[in-house]
């Protein structure tokens, strides 16, 4: 009998044990409402993702509008799909699983993208970790399964609905793939040494693969030794897996504080400063080649998106939610929990926060993670006549902001001390 198989997060043949439950007999959708309100880059990167697919089964995949409408059609009464463990992921199958069974259809989830399911990994007492670095030892302690092996023999039927459109995004299966073994032959030896320098290219960049689900953790753990790069990547995809465990706990922190005592801090809202910063107009060079890394190429380098969160946060006194949501909009790896921890840890207010009293200095922070200035000129044009390191502090040059370079909204000594006092005062609440 024909299946459907819902395509969500999890654009991929290999190792997807939710599709092989599916049977030998599938019609592949994904959803037209995935798209709905997603702004243009990611709206991109998930159609790019979707025709990478459609074209390793032979073009059946559909884009539909109702799961219903496409079971009654190819006479199925099981929709498969894998399991979400995001707030609105676990509201969506909810509600999907629900109508679908008032019309005589099981929704059946398997298990999703993580090597250890969130939710899975607990102290001795059973409650949840609240720091990484136990939690990681208990990940490591629980394990995971060996990849699971490639659909085959699979007859895909197509039903009705439209076929997705490629664009000039590179996305997929295949090409993530080809992005991970690309990674282990020449980035991961030296990835201890390299994966903080923003100049370097030094990372996998495997975070979209993963964020839509064309390449499961699994897979890439099972390609790991342990050598000391690949022990720290493996760490770095625990890191992962720790902020989706988390957010399943707490899914209020999509929006509040994991510290509460956080919401109580003096915060101020400045649009002008802020539509400079999301501009990468701010006058700190590295702050600002961040952010126009993300406008023109919707990622940007972990160290840099710490430096640029912190500035939001102890520079310019913005809220947290602020920059969760602009980064949203522009990352084409958008994780909502990657995200909203990530900003909550740099922030001070998250896990294992860095204590809120280390504040970033996005000019040091420049001189050592792009030593040359090389990252500062590939993104900021204005700044591309000055040479080498002097680009972290152009308004020291007789030249340095004469092409339209702002000079620094903001005295970066001066609110750092702002800060700092404004912790004070929330000690004494
Ligand atoms: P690599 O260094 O090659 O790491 C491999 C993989 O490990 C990544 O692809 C990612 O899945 C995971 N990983 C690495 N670092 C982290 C981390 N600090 N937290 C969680 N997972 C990690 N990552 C996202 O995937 N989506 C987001 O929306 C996101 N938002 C972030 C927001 C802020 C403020 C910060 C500080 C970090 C955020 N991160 C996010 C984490 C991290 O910046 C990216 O995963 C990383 O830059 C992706 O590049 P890469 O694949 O080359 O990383």
């Amino acid at each position: 009998m024909t299946t459907v198989y819902w395509f969500r997060n999890d654009l991929r043949l290999a190792d997807n044990p939710a599709l092989l439950a599916a049977g030998n007999e599938i019609s592949p959708v994904v959803l037209e409402s995935a798209l709905d309100g997603l702004p243009s880059i990611r709206a991109k990167s998930l159609e790019a993702g979707w025709a990478a697919l459609n074209e390793s089964i032979g073009g059946s995949l559909r884009a539909v509008t109702s799961l219903i409408a496409t079971a009654i059609e190819v006479g199925a009464d099981k929709v498969y799909a894998s399991r979400l463990y995001s707030p609105v992921g676990i509201a969506e199958q909810k509600a999907v699983g629900l109508s679908l069974k008032e019309n005589g259809i099981d929704l059946i989830l398997g298990d999703g993208n993580y090597a250890v399911a969130p939710g899975s990994v607990r102290k001795a007492d059973g409650t949840p970790y609240r720091v990484y670095t136990p939690f990681y030892r208990g990940w490591l302690q629980l394990g995971w399964e060996a990849p699971h092996p490639d659909v085959e023999g699979v007859r895909w039927v197509e039903a009705s609905g439209r076929a997705p459109i490629a664009n000039e995004i590179r996305a997929g299966e295949e090409f993530a793939l080809e992005t991970l073994e690309r990674f282990l032959r020449t980035r991961v030896s030296g990835y201890n040494e390299d994966r903080n320098r923003a100049d370097l290219g030094g990372t996998s960049h495997l975070s979209h693969a993963l964020a839509h689900g064309e390449i499961h953790p699994r897979t890439i753990l099972a390609r790991l030794s342990d050598s000391a790069g690949e022990i720290t990547f493996a760490k770095e995809l625990a890191w992962r897996e720790f902020y989706a465990d988390v957010l399943w706990h707490n899914p209020h922190t999509v929006t509040e504080y994991y510290e509460p005592r956080f919401a109580k801090m003096r915060y101020d809202f400045d649009q002008e400063k802020f539509d400079a910063w999301c501009a990468g107009k701010t006058g700190y060079p590295m702050v600002d080649a961040g952010m126009r890394q993300l406008l023109e190429t919707g990622w940007m380098h972990n160290r840099v998106r710490m430096i640029v969160a912190s500035f939001l946060v102890k520079d310019l006194h913005i809220e947290w939610q602020h920059g969760a949501s602009w980064f949203e909009k522009h990352l084409s790896d958008f994780d909502v929990a990657s995200n909203v921890h990530g900003w909550q840890w740099t922030a001070g207010c998250g896990t294992d926060a860095s204590p809120y009293y280390r504040i970033f200095n996005p000019i040091t922070q420049g001189y050592k993670f792009d030593p040359n200035g090389e990252y500062v000129r590939k993104f900021i044009p204005e700044l591309r006549h000055l040479e080498d390191q002097s680009v972290h502090e152009p308004w020291l040059l007789i030249d340095g902001n004469v092409h339209g370079y702002p000079m620094p909204i903001v005295d970066h000594a001066k609110e750092r001390e702002e800060s700092l006092a404004r912790l004070e005062e929330l000690k004494s609440l």
